[in-house]
């Protein structure tokens, strides 16, 4: 076959019929969303061209009317915005109600924007292999921002913890998390420990999850939530930052025999959950892994 046919299905055609499909955020150049979505778009054929839009505070409404407007296939929210779309939305499902943020919106077929969050089930899709070895275990959240609020929502939904302890710098805002999350939580598993009185609970953990940016490529990549003399064998230690893929916080949980789960597989996770609720259809991976590179 000649090259060209053979690169066919890789390569975007645009055409009058393609639809737009778009992130909303600010800062948005450094997001991994266009690579995925434009190869899972390229690689089953489908129409459609994702772009990264930055989008200041004060325009995020025009922003919304706009995708209305356009008749955008679908659209995905990052930072700043994921919570205060919410007020320009139609229509909540119940995840994103429970989490409080919207990062994906999914236009419907009478006209309106239903917002749901995806970043639980992408979240979580790399543990489920590890749901027995969770159930009656023990994890630790650090950090108290939006994708902590996804973790709590999906470890208190996929498995029976006996203790969830969140760990951060600001306790008070993780007690109102808590607290915001008291009607999944029948058990009274979830609880808020300062992180000078953090070590039991990290050392008892079988689950430990990076929710903060401790460890990302820039001012924090030398940075760990938590120094390695307490992971060991048998521990999950899941880092949701995944610049770079091997984090301090992951490479130091190696060393010690524990098991290291990197951010990448939650990103592709959360995108192939809005991949599938715009087009009807599965994300193929391997393409998408490929042109990330990974
Ligand atoms: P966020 O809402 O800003 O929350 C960040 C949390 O980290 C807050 O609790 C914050 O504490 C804490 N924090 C920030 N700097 C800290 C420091 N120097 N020391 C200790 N704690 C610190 O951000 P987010 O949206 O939750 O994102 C958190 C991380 O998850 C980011 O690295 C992001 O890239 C990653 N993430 C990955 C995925 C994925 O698909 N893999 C998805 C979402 C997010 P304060 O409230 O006190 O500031």
């Amino acid at each position: 076959m000649a090259l060209v046919d053979r690169l066919r299905p890789h390569v975007m055609t645009l055409a009058a019929r393609t639809r737009l499909a778009l992130l909303l955020g600010d800062p948005v150049a450094h997001s991994r969303s266009p690579a995925i979505h434009n190869a899972a778009f390229a690689a089953l054929g489908i129409e459609a061209v994702y772009l990264a839009a930055r989008v200041e505070a004060s325009h995020l409404g025009d922003a919304v009317a706009g995708l209305r407007a356009l008749g955008a296939l679908g659209a995905n929210v990052t930072i700043p915005h994921k919570q205060a779309i919410v007020g320009h939305l139609d229509a909540l499902t119940p995840v994103a109600e429970a989490i409080g943020a919207v990062n994906t919106v999914v236009p419907q077929p009478d006209g309106t924007l239903l917002g749901t969050n995806t970043d639980a089930a992408g979240f979580f899709e790399p543990l489920r292999p590890h749901a027995g070895t969770l159930s009656g275990a023990e994890a630790v959240v650090f950090g108290a921002g939006g994708a902590a609020r996804a973790v709590v929502y999906a470890l208190l939904t996929e498995v029976r913890l006996a203790r969830l302890t969140l760990v951060a710098r600001s306790p008070a805002k993780a007690e109102r998390l808590a607290q915001s999350f008291a009607a999944l939580d029948p058990n009274g598993v979830l609880h808020v420990a300062e992180p000078t009185h953090a070590d039991d609970y990290v050392r008892d953990a079988t689950l430990l999850v990076n929710a903060t940016p401790l460890g990302m490529h820039g001012a924090h990549e030398a940075a760990t939530p938590w120094p390695a003399a307490d992971f060991r064998s048998g521990q999950l230690v899941y880092d949701l930052v995944y610049a770079p893929a091997e984090t301090r916080f992951l490479r130091e949980a190696a060393a010690r025999d524990a098991t290291p789960l990197g951010g990448l597989a939650m990103l592709v996770g959360q995108a192939a959950e809005a991949f599938q609720l715009w087009t009807g259809q599965p994300m193929p991976l391997p393409p998408v892994y490929r042109a990330l590179g990974a």
